[in-house]
């Protein structure tokens, strides 16, 4: 059983750090035990006995005065207690790398933060002992950080961590926090400080699962970082698991299964290990088992992503340059020099090969000071995306012009689409606009219209990329932001695959190339339905890319020609999901 004195089951009911809900939410498993719902936020699946973080030490708020003779003494043994913490602390970041070795010295460094400890010297000076002013002086500063809220609230685990270390020393007691296993567990705690996940073992430590934390606490970074399959924000029900309890978690979906079925459990884990071996060594390009290639490219948002993305080795150029996240603090519309001059970083970090860039795609989610209409009664409905060039004459022009200007010399092919076409005379407008300044036109098929009117639109542009992100919102009528209609915002929905394969077959029909940039391209399952629908390429983020990648080398051009079938043919879109499922990976 967790002993963490730190944790209050209170905390737990409302909302985590980063806004998800992090009430417990349980459900009966099959095995008899139960399926524990949190948020999954490093993938893989782990089967193996819980291992509880060890427990922080008791805190005292009040004591006995000390007299004034012994308060000197007291802020010596507290100097002393942080230095050996910090000392500590330090050791370990020599011997960490990477981000692991940032966080412990972050966290050494906050031992010796002088607010801080003149705040504990104050306290001492007022007549307390070194260990409630240790106390007391991160009680004030953990709630500062709790009102301010966000990200400041996630990193009072950060305070509360060294304050227990501290305490811990003062004491002479052993240091707090992640056992030292020496075979493989699945970790628990309530919240993990940067100190403890910095220094696991990912060869005994399997999987991590926190009552507490978001998708951006410590415990999401550094688990990503060392690839352990990780579940955050399980809230209280997890305090049930025992030490030394079987238990199987799956950080794809976000579960914790308690007493599964032992055979079933390793089973599942050592399919997952496999799969994450392959997909640590696979350097690409995509071919299916049968040889066939598929093209994947990287979605990116400015230089530093691109060169980021091209170090991978994995995208064969971009597939989604957003230009307009360039621009998120621009007042005003950047001059074509400053436009190219960052439009150059992406063509140079690709050089030779293809590069899609977005035109601007202001307003609804993505609204720019200098591009999006005022007080829209409903946003995503308005005047967004290409939209704009038609209230704002001269910003689509200029943004062409720019890109035209950065592609110059850089020998990269200058692929460039507009957002949210819907109609013909829209794309014929957009085609003749890029011809003019020898740019390659497209169109993004987020709108269904524009799906439904494929093969009159390509008579106009080159090629077309599937935005799923935007056309799952608008053929479901269903707002991509609110997590309420996840049912109706899952591109596995049927009606767009439809609209999918429509787009896919007019491109056929007139030799073009049909990309997808929306995220469905990186869900691997889902990624193989859609070239199952004809589509020529998938882009998405490069991390993604990998197991993208091995997915499509493990099936035949046969079993993702019937997945797309019985994919689009499915009533509904778990129908759908499940089919595809069945097909490429041979039933659950
Ligand atoms: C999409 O809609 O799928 C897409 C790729 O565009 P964005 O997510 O930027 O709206
Ligand atoms: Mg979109």
């Amino acid at each position: 059983m967790p002993v963490d004195a730190r944790f209050d089951p209170a905390a737990t009911n409302g909302e985590s750090a980063d806004g998800q809900p992090s009430e417990s939410r349980e459900t009966a498993a099959p095995a008899g035990g139960a399926t524990l719902q949190g948020i999954g936020v490093v993938a893989g699946i782990a089967a193996s006995p819980a291992l509880w973080a060890r427990p922080r030490p008791q805190l005292p708020t009040d004591g006995p005065e000390v007299p004034e003779a012994d308060r000197a003494e007291q802020k010596q043994q507290f100097d002393t207690a942080a230095a050996t913490v910090s000392g500590r602390l330090q050791g370990r970041a020599e011997k960490a790398e990477g981000h692991a070795a940032e966080v412990l010295e972050a966290t050494a460094s906050l031992v010796t933060d002088k607010g801080w400890r003149r705040a504990v010297n104050k306290h001492v000076e007022a007549g307390v002992n070194a260990v409630v002013a240790t106390v007391r002086a991160t009680d004030t500063f953990v709630a500062k950080f709790e009102k301010i809220g966000g990200l400041m609230a996630e990193r009072t685990t950060d305070l509360k961590d060294i304050r227990d270390r501290v305490v811990a020393e003062l004491r002479g007691e052993p240091e707090p926090g992640v056992p030292s296993p020496d075979e493989p567990v699945i970790l628990l705690a309530d919240d993990l400080a940067p100190a403890d996940t910095a220094g696991l073992d990912p060869e005994f430590v399997r999987g991590i699962a926190t009552q507490l934390g978001g998708k951006t606490s410590h415990t999401a970074i550094i688990a990503r970082q060392f690839g352990i399959p990780c579940v955050v924000g399980v809230g209280a029900a997890l305090e049930g698991v025992e030490d030394g309890a079987l238990i199987l978690l799956d950080g794809e979906r976000g579960e914790i299964e308690t007493t599964p079925d032992p055979a079933k459990a390793k089973e599942r884990a050592d399919e997952s290990a496999q799969m994450q071996a392959k997909i640590r060594a696979w350097s690409g390009p995509a071919v299916t088992a049968d040889g066939t290639r598929v093209q994947l490219l990287a979605n990116v948002q400015d230089g530093a992503g691109a060169r980021a993305a091209a170090g991978t080795g994995l995208p064969e150029g971009v597939g989604l340059f957003r230009t307009e996240l360039c621009f998120l603090s621009a007042q005003s519309e950047p001059s074509v020099e400053t436009q190219a001059g960052i439009y150059r970083e992406v063509f140079e970090a690709f050089p030779e090969q293809k590069v899609v860039v977005r035109t601007l795609d202001a307003g609804s989610d993505k609204p720019l000071a200098f591009a999006t209409m005022p007080d829209e009664p409903n946003p995503s409905l308005g005047v967004r995306g290409v939209r704009i060039a038609f209230e704002q004459p001269g910003v689509l022009e200029r943004q062409l012009d720019a890109v035209a200007v950065a592609a110059k010399g850089t020998g990269a092919e200058p692929w460039v689409m507009a957002p949210m076409i819907a109609t013909v005379d829209e794309a014929k407008w957009y085609g003749e606009m890029c011809r003019d300044r020898g740019l390659i036109p497209g169109v993004m098929i987020e709108v269904p219209s524009a799906a439904l009117m494929g093969d009159e639109l390509l008579e106009h542009v080159e090629f077309f990329s599937i935005g799923t992100n935007d056309l799952t919102q608008y053929a479901m009528a269903a707002d991509r932001m609110a997590s309420q209609l996840s049912e109706l915002t899952d591109p596995w929905q049927p009606a767009v695959l439809k609209l999918i394969k429509m787009a896919a077959d007019a491109g056929q029909r007139a030799g073009k190339p049909v990309g997808v940039c929306g995220e469905a391209a990186a869900d691997p399952l889902l990624a193989c339905v859609l070239v199952g629908l004809g589509v020529t390429s998938l882009s998405a983020a490069a991390p993604a890319l990998a197991a993208v990648g091995v997915q499509l080398g493990q099936a035949t051009d046969d079993q993702i020609a019937r997945a797309a079938q019985a994919a689009v043919t499915a009533p509904t879109g778990q129908a759908a999901q499940d089919a595809a499922f069945d097909i490429l990976k041979g039933g659950k």
